[in-house]
């Protein structure tokens, strides 16, 4: 859109300027265009001067310096127009005559001017266009050559490890990779090989690209940054050149660092034939492996590639002599979160009651990208309040705001909704409160957050790597507490249910299938996945058990989800008061923190951490 604007803004341009050096090329020397007769009536006058022609171009010049321009037909002479026009011949003949045979210069710039200016306009003016529309599919047109970005001479603010809290060990391992670019020399005396690729592996936001820069900011080396994605284009063979000429560029700035984010994009197991478009995929890739190879260990080129799910890479990119540098980057425990928090705090002018170990205390499960996200979000919310310094309730406030999405205060809801919403959100926490192993409650609410009606929110009380059958079992029951409180109280059950239902049916069948937590199918998996559950999304399963098998996880599944909500029933419909005392403090207030949430329940917490903290 702004191209084609400057495009046309240029071209009007351009015609302005042809305008107005046509109008000077007319009027040079105060010639006014006239009439033949004119010209024939000055001689006849006897006014003319002198009389210049060339090729049918008449130029009369008067006794008082005025120049006169005319046109005459080329083939005939000037004495036969003007006897034509009545002119006596004697006065023809008193009149100087100079034939010019239409070589000058000023001829032919006027003839450029005039004639093939406009039409090189035009032309440059289409040539411009042409290039503008090729610019959109600039990538795709130059074939082969990467648009790789050398971070460090960008002028970007340069990243330490300073600039990264947390992630010890990765760290740790990096600096020898960082003192390897440094002094070269220490290690190749001792005939060390240094790794000639890294990968770091981690869920995303964990700080893999963050890392990675770092490593290029401490070394003080090129950084180039390319994503995985980027290689694989339009024409099958781009991304193989550009592999190419990633590497010829890198090596001819040794000491370097090449960094493939989101590697898994091109290094996926070969012929595995998910997601299309692989025949690029895996000449790319095939590219990648040969470019590494083919470098010497030691010509100070280091590779470091970055992903989410180390589990579809290609066993040829792990092979010792490649990838075989393997760093994981773990999801930031509370000692980590809230050293991350202080490294995005440092610019952020802070109330002086803020506690950011109680903020970290607050987050667990968020990666270091989400508490970047707090920290920004409140300030946001600060600034637009026109406060100072960010205070600690915004900070607080955040969490959920990064956790649920933005509440919507905006979505009405009428009175019967707002019941059924409030005895929905009261069961999930009533049952939350009475079980020992859920976590517990932090806040109640019944205002609409992203697509939720209202929430309960929960958080442990501690990181958690481990847990056990009793605790998801318990989970599944507060996640069907809603269902059952509706269907208790107004014998019907609303849509409001239906991602509760989700999650709880996700989570019986992974503990069946995955988790080896059926005692009558036994610590067998059930259906290959092609993901790391600890790494986020699942994709596909393929089928690797029988029809019977089949049949047993069904109703292992259905005997998990009944007992979770036979239990949440019986928690609600023993604690009828104690429900009803909920929701009517929550139609009043709307949102329970913690402590309201205590007192409107009046029964003690199961969960013996529940009153500790
Ligand atoms: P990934 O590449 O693993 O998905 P990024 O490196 O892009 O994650 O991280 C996103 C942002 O989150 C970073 O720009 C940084 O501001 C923040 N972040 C993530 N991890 C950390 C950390 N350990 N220390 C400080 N900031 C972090
Ligand atoms: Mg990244
Ligand atoms: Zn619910």
């Amino acid at each position: 859109m702004n191209q084609t604007f400057r495009n046309i803004l240029i071209f009007v341009g351009c015609l302005a300027l042809i305008g107005v050096t046509l109008s000077f090329v007319n009027l040079d020397n105060k010639s006014q265009r006239v009439d033949l007769t004119r010209i024939a009536r000055d001689v006849q006058d006897g006014n003319i001067a002198s009389i210049t022609i060339r090729g049918s171009e008449v130029e009369a010049t008067l006794k008082d310096k005025t120049v006169l321009r005319s046109t005459k037909e080329s083939t005939d002479s000037l004495s036969t127009v003007l006897k034509n026009y009545g002119v006596s011949s004697d006065k023809v003949l008193a009149v100087p005559v100079d034939v010019k045979d239409g070589s000058g210069a000023s001829y032919w710039l006027g003839l450029f001017l005039q004639n093939i200016l406009p039409v090189a306009i035009v032309i440059a003016f289409m040539f411009f266009l042409m290039r503008s529309a090729q610019g959109q599919n600039n990538r795709a047109m130059m074939f082969g050559s990467t648009n790789v970005r050398d971070m460090n001479k960008d002028g970007e603010q340069k990243i330490t490890f300073k600039d990264v809290a947390g992630v010890k060990e990765a760290k740790e391992e990096l600096s020898e990779i960082v003192e390897f670019l440094k002094q070269p020399d220490k290690f190749t005396q001792l005939g060390a090989k240094i790794p000639k690729g890294v990968l770091l592996m981690g869920s995303p936001g964990t700080g893999k690209t963050l890392l990675a820069r770092a490593v290029a900011g401490e070394a003080g080396v090129p950084f180039f940054q390319i994503s995985g994605s980027e290689f694989v284009e339009m024409f099958v063979g781009v991304g193989a050149s550009r592999v190419r000429d990633l590497f010829a560029k890198a090596k001819k700035e040794a000491p370097c660092i090449i960094f493939i984010d989101e590697i898994d994009a091109v290094g996926r197991q070969r012929g595995s034939g998910v997601g299309g478009s692989h025949d690029e995929r895996e000449q790319t890739l095939n590219q990648i492996l040969v470019e590494m190879d083919g470098f010497e260990a030691n010509n100070g080129v280091i590779v470091i590639a970055a992903t989410n799910r180390p589990d579809v890479l290609d066993s040829a990119l792990l092979r010792p002599g490649r990838f075989d540098r393997r760093v994981t980057l773990d999801p930031p425990d509370i000692n980590d979160r809230e050293e991350i928090l202080k490294v995005h705090a440092r610019n952020k002018p802070m109330a002086s009651v803020v506690d950011l170990r109680i903020l970290a205390q607050r987050t667990p499960g968020f990666t270091g990208a989400d508490l970047m996200n707090l920290l920004n979000e409140a300030a946001i919310l600060g600034a637009r309040k026109g406060l100072t310094e960010i205070p600690m309730q915004m900070l607080l406030d955040s969490i959920e705001k990064v956790l649920l999405g933005p509440e919507r205060k905006s979505h009405v809801m009428n009175d019967e909704e707002r019941r059924v919403t409030a005895y929905h959100e009261a069961g999930h926490a009533l049952v939350a409160h009475l079980l020992p192993h859920a976590d517990p409650v932090h806040k109640v609410s019944i205002i609409s957050r992203g697509r939720a009606a209202g929430y309960t929110l929960k958080m442990p009380t501690e990181d958690r790597s481990m847990r056990r059958r009793e605790e998801y079992k318990e989970d599944i029951a507060v996640m069907l507490g809603g269902y059952a409180a509706e269907f208790l109280i107004f014998n019907d059950i609303t849509t409001g249910a239906s991602s509760d239902m989700k999650s709880a049916t996700r989570l019986a069948r992974n503990m069946v299938t995955q988790w080896g937590m059926s005692t009558e199918l036994g610590p067998r998996v059930y259906g290959e996945r092609e993901d790391m559950i600890s790494l986020g999304r699942e994709i596909h399963e393929s089928r690797d058990y029988s029809e019977s098998k089949a049949q047993i996880i069904d109703s292992e599944i259905d005997r998990l989800i009944s007992e979770g909500l036979i239990k949440a029933k019986e928690l609600i419909s023993n604690n009828l008061q104690a429900m009803d005392r909920i929701v009517k403090a929550l139609v009043v207030a709307e949102t329970l923190e913690r402590s309201a949430f205590n007192e409107a329940i009046g029964l003690p917490p199961a969960n013996i951490k529940n009153s500790s903290t």
